[in-house]
């Protein structure tokens, strides 16, 4: 009990430093990346985000050889047509989401780069970039333009959008990170990122089988107010926000299951897709938030 009462002192708000969270009682959890030992969540009673503990403060090692899901292990066959079909439709979605076609884009944090792989596909004539930890390129954009994390400051920082999908949650200081990941972009420019919705409604029936909560990978875990409050601690001003339907019901039962994720469990997500849309569409509790914002 001493234990678990120290940790839950008032801590900084990690969406907003000025601020002081209240974090509720840990909630224990599995450690999916097998080099942490005992993890847990606590949940703050004010502003309702949630914070991954032990804290880490450089999180590069969880990420060494891409072996973590992040990287969408090499598939074939038809698990790769499907995801082909799935990030190319998302990447469409994501080009109609931005004000104006860029005619530069650095998708910040790109994991597999399957991703910036379909939006150099579907936007001809222009210039996207992707970016992460590693020195090299991952296998999908070894024909397309990469540039490590630690060598954007080379780059130019005029890029009318840069996105990170997914990324954000993956780091104990969001702040600093939105910071880094908009200093990229032009002024005027266009920042988009996405987070898994804490207050999903999967969350809740789930448990800790919901695939989103994956720790200690991800650090901290957003609602609408905290994904907005880092936006704006950020220095960026919020233009849209959104729901977004995140594929993940096959991973959750893999989880549920406590097996691996194989071609099945990617079928029955296909297959429970409308369903988990449709729940998520009538409870407002969307998978995952979308946000857009301009640099001033
Ligand atoms: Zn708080």
């Amino acid at each position: 009990m001493t234990q678990m009462s120290a940790i839950s002192a008032p801590a900084i708000c990690p969406v907003s430093p000025d601020g002081i969270c209240d974090l509720g009682t840990p909630r224990s959890f599995d450690d999916r990346s097998g080099r942490v030992g005992a993890v847990s969540v606590l949940r703050c009673r004010h502003c309702g985000v949630g914070v991954t503990h032990p804290p880490l403060a450089d999180v590069a090692f969880l990420y060494e050889g891409r072996g973590s899901q992040d990287f969408q292990p090499t598939t074939v066959g038809l698990a790769r047509t499907i995801k082909d079909i799935a990030f190319r439709r998302d990447a469409r979605r994501l080009v109609r989401y931005l004000s104006a076609t860029p005619r530069r884009l650095l998708d910040f944090g790109c994991g597999s780069g399957l991703f910036t792989r379909c939006l150099g596909d579907v936007l001809p004539g222009c210039e996207v970039v992707g970016s992460d930890f590693h020195d090299e390129p991952p296998a999908e954009l070894a024909d397309r333009r990469y540039v490590p994390n630690a060598r954007l400051v080379q780059e130019s920082a005029d890029f009318d959008a840069v996105i990170a999908m997914h990324v954000i949650e993956h780091d104990d200081d969001p702040v600093a990170l939105v910071r880094r990941i908009a200093a990229m972009a032009r002024s005027g420019g266009t920042v988009v990122l996405e987070v898994p919705n804490i207050d999903c409604v999967w969350a809740n029936i789930f448990g800790e089988a919901w695939d989103a909560w994956y720790v200690p990978f991800h650090r901290i875990h957003f609602n609408r107010a905290s994904l907005r409050s880092v936006v704006e601690n950020a220095g960026l001003v919020v233009e849209r926000e959104s729901d977004v339907c995140l594929p993940s019901m096959g991973r959750t039962l893999a989880n549920l299951a406590g097996a691996r994720n194989t071609l099945f469990f990617l079928l029955a997500g296909v297959v429970l897709h409308p369903v988990q849309w449709a729940l998520e569409r009538l409870t407002g509790r969307p998978s995952a938030l979308r946000i857009a914002a301009r640099k001033p």
